[in-house]
């Protein structure tokens, strides 16, 4: 069955921009400029937010550590932008109590500025409670701005263990403040790309341009340059076709060099690391860390967290150079390493590995570093800027590498790229996206209340309150249109969870562009990230699915083996395989 979004981009091969990875700032960006009135593609050569954007920590935060790298610029504008997100993506970002267990008074106040001012690698010494104290204030004061999120706290050892009992008795100190969260990021991405694709529309209406201005498409990836422009292949169909575009976007993260090679203009920027997680079933480390992230320094220098994830308990980081040729995946070694920063700070709680459900790494996009270890590389974006040489068609182009970006910068660094766009185009900015709510953001209750009125107001025969609470927190008040959907038809729960109906997946289906079945488990539902995925879920969403996709017999058990072994391969999920 052709897939619509990638028939979009086939019907009309040329673009002012094509936008290249649709990772949170990919996506961010053609967001930006359809909003200015840009025709804009975007190509995603898998699922969105399948790369370094779904293997986050999930924090939006300012980086409290990129202090003592002397990244002011990055802190100062990650604070401001994780206060922007709280106000215009509260449905998925939320505030986060964070901890951080001290346990020294003066450690690293020497090494710390001198790190700070060379850069220079080499075990950190330990950040003592002098430095932390020192790094929340100016925290503090980059977050001054409309007071979001409250100031620091710091607690001595007494009060700070009636807090968190199960913390490591030899604490000195804990400090106490405020970052934030983000639960859904995969559902953040898409609904990032759905407001793009309806600013396309508006643009429509407003200047006259032909149908859909800013088209995107998953499992479309760049492959090499041509006559006309770049090569374009649909990775589910196996077509190749041309498209042109005047400026191209290379926002593919840790993959930008390659991308730029496959363009004929080969690029030395990237470094990126390897980052894993794990996340746990494990309700007395849920307890202990008492509905807060706890952050701190593990035995190697590195800053690792422990942080509560509804029931779950998220596990993470490393940080080890990539190697671009493998997938990333959590290895044993890296499973060691959190088991032993979990014992560092809870020392009486043991973690086995049949507690782990899901796992999952990423590469950063980080700039090349020679010399500097993995953790104090600047973590700040660059954007480069190219011409693409000439082809035997004569068509050149300007190619803009974003090197670099967090998640928690993605709206500032979108309008910033956006902008060099608009000057390549010569175009001027329409609006900012500063205070514009991103999807279903717009209008999501400020209270407890205010949701458990939302829910009541939309309770239905059978949409009882549990099941528009779920449907509130997976697509914030985006759920009134999955709610008219579902009302509109004959609709029942899945056998094999509660959790999903027929009718969601065949919205699904029809409005967020599925490619595989395993999209649903990873990327449009959280059953993958809890634990959830079983051999009969897997049959029956197949089944589901099937309908809508033009999927026959043969490609409907093909896609349960497929989401076996990346569930198996990539996450370490174990899941017995039924056959269909
Ligand atoms: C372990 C880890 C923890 C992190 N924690 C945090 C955190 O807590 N907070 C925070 O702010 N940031 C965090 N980050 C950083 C943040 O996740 C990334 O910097 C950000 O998501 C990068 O987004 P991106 O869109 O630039 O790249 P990506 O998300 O990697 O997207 C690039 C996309 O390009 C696609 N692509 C590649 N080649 C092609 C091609 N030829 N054609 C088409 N598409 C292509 C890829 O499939 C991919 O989806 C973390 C990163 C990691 C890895």
């Amino acid at each position: 069955m052709p897939r619509a979004a990638a028939a979009a981009l086939r019907q009309r091969p040329r673009a002012q921009v094509l936008v290249i990875g649709g990772g949170i700032n990919g996506v961010g960006t053609f967001r930006d400029l359809a909003l200015q009135g840009v025709d804009v593609a975007l190509v995603e050569r898998g699922d969105y937010c399948q790369g370094a954007s779904g293997a986050s920590s999930h924090m939006i935060h300012g980086g409290i550590r990129y202090l003592e790298n002397g990244e002011f610029r990055l802190v100062q504008e990650s604070v401001v932008e994780r206060n922007r997100l709280l106000r215009i993506a509260p449905h998925y970002v939320k505030p986060l109590q964070t901890t951080i267990p001290i346990f020294s008074t003066f450690s690293g106040i020497l090494s710390a500025p001198g790190r700070f001012l060379t850069h220079k690698q080499g075990k950190p010494k330990e950040r003592g409670a002098f430095l932390i104290k020192l790094g929340l204030s100016i925290y503090d004061f980059f977050s001054r701005d409309g007071g979001s999120v409250p100031r620091h706290q710091f607690r001595g050892r007494d009060k700070a263990l009636a807090e968190l009992p199960r913390l490591h008795p030899g604490i000195k100190y804990t400090a106490t403040y405020f970052d934030a969260s983000v639960h859904n990021p995969e559902r953040l991405t898409l609904d990032v790309l759905q407001d793009g694709e309806k600013a396309g529309l508006t643009g429509n209406l407003q200047g006259g341009l032909s149908a859909g201005t800013a088209r995107a498409s998953n499992y479309v990836s760049l492959v090499s340059m041509d006559d006309d422009g770049v090569r374009l292949r649909d990775e589910l169909t196996g077509e190749e076709f041309s498209f042109a575009a005047d400026v191209i976007v290379n926002t593919t993260g840790a993959w930008v060099d390659l991308t730029n090679a496959a363009m004929g203009s080969p690029s030395r920027f990237m470094g990126g690391t390897k980052g894993s997680h794990v996340v746990l079933d494990h309700p007395e480390l849920l307890e202990a860390c008492n509905g807060r992230e706890i952050f701190f320094e593990h035995t190697d220098g590195r800053i690792v967290l422990v942080y509560p994830m509804g029931d779950r308990v998220l596990v993470g980081t490393t940080d080890v150079d990539a190697d671009m040729a493998e997938d990333a995946v959590c290895t044993e070694e890296e499973i060691d390493y959190f088991f032993d920063l979990v014992g560092h700070v809870f020392p009486s709680i043991h973690v086995q590995r049949d507690q782990i459900v899901y796992s999952f790494s990423g590469v950063r996009p980080l700039p090349r570093h020679d010399a500097t270890q993995p953790g104090f590389v600047s973590r700040d974006y660059r954007i480069e800027r190219s011409e693409r040489p000439a082809s035997a068609g004569g068509s050149t182009g300007v190619v803009l590498s974003l090197v670099g970006g967090k998640w928690t910068t993605f709206r500032a660094l979108a309008e910033h790229l956006s902008n060099d766009v608009l000057a390549e185009l010569g175009m001027e900015r329409r609006l900012s996206t500063a205070k514009l709510a991103i999807g279903g953001g717009a209008g999501f209750p400020e209270t407890e209340e205010g949701i458990q009125e939302w829910i009541k107001r939309h309770i239905a025969p059978g949409l009882d309150a549990e099941r528009v609470a779920g449907l509130l927190t997976r697509y914030g008040t985006r759920a009134e249109e999955v709610i008219s959907y579902l009302n509109a038809g004959t609709d029942r729960l899945l056998h094999s969870t509660h959790e999903l109906s027929v009718r969601e997946l065949a919205f699904m289906a029809a409005h967020e562009q599925i490619g595989h079945l395993v999209d649903v488990l990873i990327r449009r539902t959280s059953l993958a990230f809890r634990g959830l995925v079983t051999g009969e879920l897997l049959n029956e969403v197949a089944e589901e699915l099937a309908g809508h996709l033009g999927w026959d017999q043969e490609t409907r058990q093909a896609e349960v083996r497929h989401a076996v072994e990346v569930l198996e391969r990539l996450h370490g999920v174990k899941v017995p395989s039924l056959v269909a």
